[in-house]
Protein backbone atom coordinates (compact mmCIF):
# COMPACT_ATOMS: atom_id res chain seq x y z
CA UNK A 1 0.00 0.00 0.00
CA UNK A 2 1.36 3.47 -0.93
CA UNK A 3 0.56 6.53 0.43
CA UNK A 4 -0.38 9.47 -1.86
CA UNK A 5 -0.64 13.40 -1.17
CA UNK A 6 -3.79 14.12 1.05
CA UNK A 7 -5.48 10.94 2.54
CA UNK A 8 -6.05 8.93 -1.01
CA UNK A 9 -4.19 5.63 -1.04
CA UNK A 10 -3.22 3.45 -3.85
CA UNK A 11 -2.92 -0.15 -3.83
CA UNK A 12 -1.62 -2.91 -6.73
CA UNK A 13 -3.62 -5.60 -8.24
CA UNK A 14 -2.13 -8.38 -5.09
CA UNK A 15 -2.01 -6.11 -2.65
CA UNK A 16 -3.92 -5.97 0.69
CA UNK A 17 -5.61 -3.45 2.49
CA UNK A 18 -6.05 -5.27 5.79
CA UNK A 19 -5.91 -8.92 6.71
CA UNK A 20 -8.42 -10.94 9.16
CA UNK A 21 -7.51 -10.14 12.31
CA UNK A 22 -5.89 -6.73 11.98
CA UNK A 23 -7.17 -3.92 14.78
CA UNK A 24 -9.77 -1.45 13.35
CA UNK A 25 -7.68 1.58 12.39
CA UNK A 26 -8.98 3.26 9.14
CA UNK A 27 -12.42 2.70 6.87
CA UNK A 28 -12.21 3.64 3.56
CA UNK A 29 -13.87 4.64 0.37
CA UNK A 30 -12.99 3.07 -3.03
CA UNK A 31 -12.37 6.03 -5.59
CA UNK A 32 -10.82 3.15 -8.61
CA UNK A 33 -10.84 -0.30 -8.80
CA UNK A 34 -12.07 -3.63 -7.50
CA UNK A 35 -11.21 -4.85 -3.96
CA UNK A 36 -12.09 -8.49 -2.80
CA UNK A 37 -13.42 -9.01 0.39
CA UNK A 38 -12.29 -12.66 1.65
CA UNK A 39 -12.80 -14.54 5.00
CA UNK A 40 -10.83 -18.25 5.75
CA UNK A 41 -13.64 -20.60 5.94
CA UNK A 42 -12.30 -24.03 7.28
CA UNK A 43 -8.99 -23.70 6.05
CA UNK A 44 -10.02 -21.75 2.28
CA UNK A 45 -10.39 -18.67 0.87
CA UNK A 46 -14.26 -17.84 0.78
CA UNK A 47 -14.96 -14.62 -1.62
CA UNK A 48 -17.71 -12.51 1.04
CA UNK A 49 -17.50 -9.77 -1.89
CA UNK A 50 -16.20 -7.77 -5.01
CA UNK A 51 -16.44 -3.99 -3.62
CA UNK A 52 -16.59 -1.32 -6.96
CA UNK A 53 -15.64 2.34 -6.66
CA UNK A 54 -18.40 4.46 -4.26
CA UNK A 55 -18.24 1.38 -1.82
CA UNK A 56 -17.22 1.89 2.02
CA UNK A 57 -14.42 -0.60 3.48
CA UNK A 58 -13.64 -1.48 6.52
CA UNK A 59 -16.34 0.68 8.48
CA UNK A 60 -18.06 -2.87 10.12
CA UNK A 61 -14.41 -2.83 12.51
CA UNK A 62 -14.31 0.90 12.84
CA UNK A 63 -18.10 1.34 14.08
CA UNK A 64 -17.72 -1.52 17.05
CA UNK A 65 -13.80 -1.87 17.40
CA UNK A 66 -13.75 -5.01 16.78
CA UNK A 67 -10.78 -6.97 14.98
CA UNK A 68 -11.06 -7.18 11.17
CA UNK A 69 -13.36 -10.55 10.37
CA UNK A 70 -12.51 -10.14 6.75
CA UNK A 71 -9.36 -9.38 4.69
CA UNK A 72 -9.63 -6.78 1.79
CA UNK A 73 -6.90 -7.44 -1.65
CA UNK A 74 -7.03 -4.99 -4.64
CA UNK A 75 -8.12 -7.19 -7.72
CA UNK A 76 -6.40 -4.14 -10.12
CA UNK A 77 -5.49 -0.49 -9.59
CA UNK A 78 -7.27 0.71 -6.65
CA UNK A 79 -7.51 4.42 -5.50
CA UNK A 80 -8.87 4.50 -1.80
CA UNK A 81 -9.77 7.63 0.30
CA UNK A 82 -9.19 6.63 3.99
CA UNK A 83 -11.44 7.99 6.93
CA UNK A 84 -10.30 8.84 10.28
CA UNK A 85 -11.29 6.58 12.53
CA UNK A 86 -12.32 9.39 15.55
CA UNK A 87 -14.47 11.06 13.09
CA UNK A 88 -16.38 8.18 12.48
CA UNK A 89 -16.98 7.57 16.53
CA UNK A 90 -17.43 11.58 16.83
CA UNK A 91 -20.63 10.87 14.51
CA UNK A 92 -21.40 7.64 16.07
CA UNK A 93 -21.66 8.98 19.39
CA UNK A 94 -23.73 12.53 17.86
CA UNK A 95 -26.59 9.94 16.94
CA UNK A 96 -29.44 9.24 18.50
CA UNK A 97 -28.81 6.45 21.01
CA UNK A 98 -31.38 3.76 19.27
CA UNK A 99 -30.00 4.34 15.57
CA UNK A 100 -26.43 3.36 17.69
CA UNK A 101 -28.22 0.24 19.33
CA UNK A 102 -29.59 -0.80 15.81
CA UNK A 103 -26.61 -0.61 14.12
CA UNK A 104 -24.61 -2.18 17.25
CA UNK A 105 -27.32 -5.46 16.92
CA UNK A 106 -26.92 -5.23 13.34
CA UNK A 107 -23.37 -5.42 13.31
CA UNK A 108 -23.57 -8.44 15.52
CA UNK A 109 -25.92 -10.41 13.99
CA UNK A 110 -23.54 -10.52 10.63
CA UNK A 111 -20.33 -11.33 12.91
CA UNK A 112 -22.45 -13.92 14.16
CA UNK A 113 -23.38 -15.07 11.15
CA UNK A 114 -20.00 -14.98 9.57
CA UNK A 115 -18.71 -16.91 12.39
CA UNK A 116 -21.20 -19.57 11.71
CA UNK A 117 -19.97 -19.82 8.15
CA UNK A 118 -16.32 -20.40 9.76
CA UNK A 119 -17.73 -22.71 12.20
CA UNK A 120 -16.17 -21.10 14.74
CA UNK A 121 -19.65 -20.23 16.41
CA UNK A 122 -19.41 -18.73 19.90
CA UNK A 123 -21.93 -17.34 22.47
CA UNK A 124 -23.09 -13.76 21.60
CA UNK A 125 -21.55 -11.18 24.07
CA UNK A 126 -24.29 -10.15 26.25
CA UNK A 127 -25.24 -6.72 25.53
CA UNK A 128 -23.51 -3.25 26.04
CA UNK A 129 -24.78 -0.68 28.85
CA UNK A 130 -25.25 1.49 25.83
CA UNK A 131 -27.27 -1.12 23.93
CA UNK A 132 -29.20 -1.86 27.05
CA UNK A 133 -30.29 2.06 27.29
CA UNK A 134 -30.88 2.22 24.16
CA UNK A 135 -33.32 -0.88 23.85
CA UNK A 136 -35.23 0.59 27.28
CA UNK A 137 -35.81 3.60 25.23
CA UNK A 138 -37.00 1.78 22.09
CA UNK A 139 -39.26 -0.37 24.99
CA UNK A 140 -40.51 2.68 26.66
CA UNK A 141 -41.53 4.06 23.30
CA UNK A 142 -43.71 1.11 21.88
CA UNK A 143 -45.24 0.63 25.58
CA UNK A 144 -46.16 4.33 24.89
CA UNK A 145 -47.78 3.96 22.43
CA UNK A 146 -49.67 1.27 23.48
CA UNK A 147 -50.95 3.02 26.59
CA UNK A 148 -52.17 5.57 24.03
CA UNK A 149 -54.13 3.37 22.29
CA UNK A 150 -55.31 1.47 25.62
CA UNK A 151 -56.31 4.72 27.58
CA UNK A 152 -53.68 4.38 29.65
CA UNK A 153 -52.20 8.32 29.55
CA UNK A 154 -54.47 10.81 31.86
CA UNK A 155 -54.51 14.15 32.46
CA UNK A 156 -54.22 16.71 35.35
CA UNK A 157 -55.46 20.00 36.13
CA UNK A 158 -52.82 22.05 37.68
CA UNK A 159 -54.88 25.90 38.91
CA UNK A 160 -53.74 29.25 38.25
CA UNK A 161 -54.92 31.84 40.58
CA UNK A 162 -55.56 35.67 39.67
CA UNK A 163 -53.22 36.98 41.81
CA UNK A 164 -55.24 40.57 42.27
CA UNK A 165 -58.86 38.83 42.53
CA UNK A 166 -57.34 36.05 44.68
CA UNK A 167 -60.14 33.82 42.06
CA UNK A 168 -58.47 30.95 40.73
CA UNK A 169 -58.67 31.54 36.59
CA UNK A 170 -57.68 28.52 35.00
CA UNK A 171 -56.12 25.53 34.46
CA UNK A 172 -53.03 23.99 32.87
CA UNK A 173 -53.39 20.54 31.43
CA UNK A 174 -50.49 18.00 32.50
CA UNK A 175 -50.58 14.69 30.82
CA UNK A 176 -49.62 12.31 33.30
CA UNK A 177 -48.98 8.23 32.29
CA UNK A 178 -48.76 5.20 34.76
CA UNK A 179 -46.73 2.74 33.37
CA UNK A 180 -47.73 -0.89 34.19
CA UNK A 181 -44.26 -1.76 36.12
CA UNK A 182 -43.06 1.18 36.45
CA UNK A 183 -45.47 3.31 37.80
CA UNK A 184 -46.00 6.96 37.17
CA UNK A 185 -43.24 8.17 35.21
CA UNK A 186 -42.64 11.52 35.14
CA UNK A 187 -43.83 13.71 31.27
CA UNK A 188 -40.07 15.58 31.72
CA UNK A 189 -38.88 11.49 30.74
CA UNK A 190 -41.59 10.59 28.47
CA UNK A 191 -43.11 13.84 26.77
CA UNK A 192 -39.09 14.23 26.00
CA UNK A 193 -39.36 10.95 24.89
CA UNK A 194 -41.90 11.30 22.13
CA UNK A 195 -40.81 14.55 21.02
CA UNK A 196 -38.15 12.59 19.41
CA UNK A 197 -40.23 11.05 17.13
CA UNK A 198 -43.74 11.73 15.72
CA UNK A 199 -45.84 10.08 18.75
CA UNK A 200 -45.72 13.75 20.28
CA UNK A 201 -48.16 14.13 18.09
CA UNK A 202 -50.61 11.46 19.20
CA UNK A 203 -50.12 12.65 23.06
CA UNK A 204 -50.93 16.62 22.07
CA UNK A 205 -54.10 15.52 20.36
CA UNK A 206 -55.08 13.51 22.77
CA UNK A 207 -54.69 15.81 26.07
CA UNK A 208 -56.45 18.70 23.58
CA UNK A 209 -59.41 16.47 23.15
CA UNK A 210 -59.45 16.07 27.00
CA UNK A 211 -58.70 19.19 27.56
CA UNK A 212 -61.33 20.75 25.88
CA UNK A 213 -64.02 18.39 27.57
CA UNK A 214 -62.60 19.06 31.20
CA UNK A 215 -62.63 23.44 30.30
CA UNK A 216 -66.56 22.79 29.09
CA UNK A 217 -66.69 21.15 32.84
CA UNK A 218 -64.90 23.84 35.00
CA UNK A 219 -67.08 26.32 33.22
CA UNK A 220 -70.11 24.69 33.73
CA UNK A 221 -69.79 23.88 37.27
CA UNK A 222 -67.81 27.66 37.70
CA UNK A 223 -70.63 29.51 36.37
CA UNK A 224 -68.06 31.85 34.91
CA UNK A 225 -65.11 31.91 32.19
CA UNK A 226 -62.30 29.98 32.82
CA UNK A 227 -59.16 28.94 30.92
CA UNK A 228 -57.22 25.20 30.24
CA UNK A 229 -53.94 26.02 29.35
CA UNK A 230 -52.76 22.92 27.20
CA UNK A 231 -48.65 22.23 26.52
CA UNK A 232 -47.55 22.29 22.95
CA UNK A 233 -44.01 20.80 21.91
CA UNK A 234 -42.13 23.10 19.34
CA UNK A 235 -42.06 19.52 17.22
CA UNK A 236 -46.31 19.69 16.99
CA UNK A 237 -45.97 22.89 15.58
CA UNK A 238 -44.63 21.87 12.53
CA UNK A 239 -47.46 19.73 12.22
CA UNK A 240 -50.06 20.49 9.57
CA UNK A 241 -53.45 21.37 10.88
CA UNK A 242 -52.53 21.42 14.13
CA UNK A 243 -54.44 24.82 15.16
CA UNK A 244 -57.66 23.79 12.66
CA UNK A 245 -57.50 20.38 14.56
CA UNK A 246 -57.66 22.60 17.87
CA UNK A 247 -60.01 24.84 16.31
CA UNK A 248 -62.48 22.36 15.68
CA UNK A 249 -62.39 20.65 18.95
CA UNK A 250 -62.75 24.28 20.58
CA UNK A 251 -66.03 24.90 18.49
CA UNK A 252 -67.26 21.49 19.31
CA UNK A 253 -67.35 21.78 22.73
CA UNK A 254 -68.93 24.86 22.43
CA UNK A 255 -66.07 26.74 24.19
CA UNK A 256 -65.28 30.32 23.79
CA UNK A 257 -62.00 30.29 21.71
CA UNK A 258 -60.22 32.41 24.77
CA UNK A 259 -60.94 29.16 27.02
CA UNK A 260 -58.14 27.34 25.80
CA UNK A 261 -54.73 28.78 26.04
CA UNK A 262 -51.48 27.36 23.86
CA UNK A 263 -48.36 26.91 26.39
CA UNK A 264 -45.47 26.48 23.97
CA UNK A 265 -42.68 24.26 25.82
CA UNK A 266 -39.44 24.82 23.57
CA UNK A 267 -37.39 21.84 24.64
CA UNK A 268 -35.79 22.16 20.98
CA UNK A 269 -34.62 25.42 19.04
CA UNK A 270 -37.82 26.08 16.77
CA UNK A 271 -37.50 28.43 13.40
CA UNK A 272 -39.28 31.62 14.37
CA UNK A 273 -41.08 32.45 11.31
CA UNK A 274 -42.96 28.87 11.93
CA UNK A 275 -43.70 29.98 15.34
CA UNK A 276 -44.52 33.43 14.17
CA UNK A 277 -46.59 32.31 11.61
CA UNK A 278 -48.45 29.86 13.75
CA UNK A 279 -49.01 32.66 16.76
CA UNK A 280 -50.08 34.96 14.18
CA UNK A 281 -53.03 32.08 12.69
CA UNK A 282 -53.77 31.82 16.39
CA UNK A 283 -54.81 35.58 16.90
CA UNK A 284 -56.58 35.22 13.55
CA UNK A 285 -58.47 32.44 15.11
CA UNK A 286 -59.06 34.16 18.79
CA UNK A 287 -56.56 32.08 20.47
CA UNK A 288 -53.89 32.97 23.33
CA UNK A 289 -50.13 31.69 23.08
CA UNK A 290 -48.17 31.75 26.18
CA UNK A 291 -44.57 31.33 25.90
CA UNK A 292 -43.36 28.90 28.70
CA UNK A 293 -40.71 28.09 30.95
CA UNK A 294 -38.98 31.51 30.24
CA UNK A 295 -35.64 32.15 31.34
CA UNK A 296 -34.73 28.75 30.61
CA UNK A 297 -32.59 26.25 27.65
CA UNK A 298 -34.29 27.49 24.81
CA UNK A 299 -37.54 29.81 26.00
CA UNK A 300 -35.08 33.18 26.36
CA UNK A 301 -35.06 36.80 24.96
CA UNK A 302 -34.82 36.19 21.51
CA UNK A 303 -38.28 35.00 21.37
CA UNK A 304 -39.96 37.84 23.31
CA UNK A 305 -38.22 40.14 21.31
CA UNK A 306 -39.26 38.60 17.61
CA UNK A 307 -42.76 37.24 18.87
CA UNK A 308 -46.05 38.34 20.24
CA UNK A 309 -46.59 35.74 22.78
CA UNK A 310 -49.82 37.02 24.78
CA UNK A 311 -49.02 35.48 28.10
CA UNK A 312 -44.75 35.03 29.53
CA UNK A 313 -44.24 32.04 31.99
CA UNK A 314 -41.48 32.93 34.26
CA UNK A 315 -39.76 29.56 34.93
CA UNK A 316 -39.81 28.26 38.32
CA UNK A 317 -35.80 28.43 38.57
CA UNK A 318 -36.05 31.87 39.40
CA UNK A 319 -38.81 31.64 42.06
CA UNK A 320 -37.18 28.93 44.08
CA UNK A 321 -33.98 31.52 44.63
CA UNK A 322 -35.72 34.77 44.69
CA UNK A 323 -36.63 35.49 48.56
CA UNK A 324 -32.85 34.21 49.17
CA UNK A 325 -30.93 35.69 46.07
CA UNK A 326 -30.78 39.08 45.42
CA UNK A 327 -29.84 39.04 41.72
CA UNK A 328 -33.16 35.80 41.22
CA UNK A 329 -34.75 38.78 42.52
CA UNK A 330 -33.60 41.45 39.92
CA UNK A 331 -34.46 39.00 37.18
CA UNK A 332 -38.15 38.38 37.82
CA UNK A 333 -38.72 42.09 38.60
CA UNK A 334 -37.03 42.27 35.03
CA UNK A 335 -38.71 40.06 33.46
CA UNK A 336 -42.11 41.20 34.74
CA UNK A 337 -41.66 44.92 34.01
CA UNK A 338 -40.43 43.56 30.57
CA UNK A 339 -43.23 41.53 29.89
CA UNK A 340 -45.61 44.16 30.98
CA UNK A 341 -44.11 46.78 28.73
CA UNK A 342 -44.76 45.00 25.33
CA UNK A 343 -48.45 44.10 26.75
CA UNK A 344 -47.93 40.10 27.69
CA UNK A 345 -49.41 38.87 30.85
CA UNK A 346 -46.98 37.11 33.26
CA UNK A 347 -47.66 33.57 34.98
CA UNK A 348 -45.01 32.46 37.70
CA UNK A 349 -44.67 29.17 38.02
CA UNK A 350 -43.43 27.30 41.41
CA UNK A 351 -44.82 29.14 43.80
CA UNK A 352 -45.14 27.47 47.09
CA UNK A 353 -44.98 30.31 49.68
CA UNK A 354 -47.21 32.82 51.01
CA UNK A 355 -44.27 34.81 50.91
CA UNK A 356 -43.44 34.19 47.21
CA UNK A 357 -47.39 35.14 46.65
CA UNK A 358 -46.32 38.24 48.20
CA UNK A 359 -44.03 39.29 46.38
CA UNK A 360 -46.10 38.38 42.71
CA UNK A 361 -49.00 41.27 44.16
CA UNK A 362 -46.33 43.80 45.05
CA UNK A 363 -45.38 43.09 41.27
CA UNK A 364 -48.93 43.22 40.09
CA UNK A 365 -48.27 39.57 38.35
CA UNK A 366 -51.77 38.44 36.53
CA UNK A 367 -51.55 34.63 37.88
CA UNK A 368 -49.68 32.23 40.11
CA UNK A 369 -49.26 28.72 39.71
CA UNK A 370 -47.54 25.98 42.07
CA UNK A 371 -48.14 23.80 45.15
CA UNK A 372 -49.77 26.95 47.06
CA UNK A 373 -52.24 27.76 44.93
CA UNK A 374 -52.60 23.76 44.24
CA UNK A 375 -51.09 20.90 43.01
CA UNK A 376 -51.91 19.18 39.53
CA UNK A 377 -55.33 17.42 40.13
CA UNK A 378 -57.87 14.90 38.29
CA UNK A 379 -60.84 16.41 36.96
CA UNK A 380 -62.99 14.73 39.44
CA UNK A 381 -61.33 16.18 42.23
CA UNK A 382 -61.50 19.55 41.32
CA UNK A 383 -64.79 19.08 40.22
CA UNK A 384 -65.63 17.47 43.94
CA UNK A 385 -64.14 20.57 45.03
CA UNK A 386 -66.36 22.89 42.92
CA UNK A 387 -68.21 25.37 45.50
CA UNK A 388 -64.91 26.14 47.46
CA UNK A 389 -62.59 26.21 44.44
CA UNK A 390 -64.48 28.75 42.07
CA UNK A 391 -66.05 30.44 44.71
P1 LIG B 1 -44.40 22.85 32.59
O1 LIG B 1 -45.33 23.09 31.45
O2 LIG B 1 -43.48 23.96 32.96
O3 LIG B 1 -45.32 22.43 33.79
C1 LIG B 1 -45.08 22.81 35.09
C2 LIG B 1 -44.41 21.71 35.85
O4 LIG B 1 -44.04 22.20 37.13
C3 LIG B 1 -45.32 20.52 36.13
O5 LIG B 1 -44.51 19.35 36.16
C4 LIG B 1 -45.86 20.82 37.50
O6 LIG B 1 -46.31 19.68 38.19
C5 LIG B 1 -44.63 21.40 38.14
N1 LIG B 1 -44.98 22.30 39.25
C6 LIG B 1 -46.05 23.11 39.31
N2 LIG B 1 -46.07 23.80 40.45
C7 LIG B 1 -44.96 23.43 41.15
C8 LIG B 1 -44.43 23.84 42.42
O7 LIG B 1 -44.95 24.67 43.15
N3 LIG B 1 -43.26 23.29 42.80
C9 LIG B 1 -42.63 22.35 42.01
N4 LIG B 1 -41.48 21.85 42.47
N5 LIG B 1 -43.12 21.95 40.82
C10 LIG B 1 -44.27 22.48 40.38
P2 LIG B 1 -44.89 18.08 35.32
O8 LIG B 1 -46.35 17.83 35.38
O9 LIG B 1 -43.96 17.04 35.81
O10 LIG B 1 -44.56 18.49 33.85
C11 LIG B 1 -43.26 18.67 33.44
C12 LIG B 1 -43.21 19.21 32.02
O11 LIG B 1 -43.68 18.25 31.08
C13 LIG B 1 -44.12 20.42 31.80
O12 LIG B 1 -43.50 21.55 32.32
C14 LIG B 1 -44.23 20.41 30.30
O13 LIG B 1 -43.08 21.01 29.72
C15 LIG B 1 -44.21 18.94 29.97
N6 LIG B 1 -45.59 18.51 29.72
C16 LIG B 1 -46.54 18.16 30.62
N7 LIG B 1 -47.68 17.84 29.98
C17 LIG B 1 -47.47 18.01 28.64
C18 LIG B 1 -48.28 17.84 27.45
O14 LIG B 1 -49.46 17.50 27.49
N8 LIG B 1 -47.66 18.11 26.25
C19 LIG B 1 -46.38 18.52 26.17
N9 LIG B 1 -45.87 18.78 24.98
N10 LIG B 1 -45.60 18.70 27.26
C20 LIG B 1 -46.13 18.45 28.48
MG1 LIG C 1 -46.47 24.45 30.67
MG1 LIG D 1 -43.50 25.79 32.68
Amino acid sequence: MSAMPSSNIRLSAGEVLFREGDPPTTAFILEQGQVEIRAQQRGRHVVLGVLTPGAIIGEMAVIDQAPRTATAIALSECVLIALDRGQIAERIQAADPIIRTLLQGTLQRYRNALLAIQGRAEVAPPNTAEEVSGLGKMRLESQLRSALQDGGLDVRYQPLLDVSSGRIAGFEALVRWTHPERGPISPAEFVALAEETSLIVPVGEYVFDTACAAAREFIDAAGRPLFVAVNVSARQLREPGLLQRVIDRVDSAKLPRGSIKIEITESQALDPIVMGGFIELCHAHGMKVALDDFGTGYSHLTQMHQLAFDTIKIDQAFVRSMLSQPRSMVIVETIVRMAKALGASIVVEGIESEAELDVLRRLECDYAQGWLVGKPQTKQELLHNALTLFA
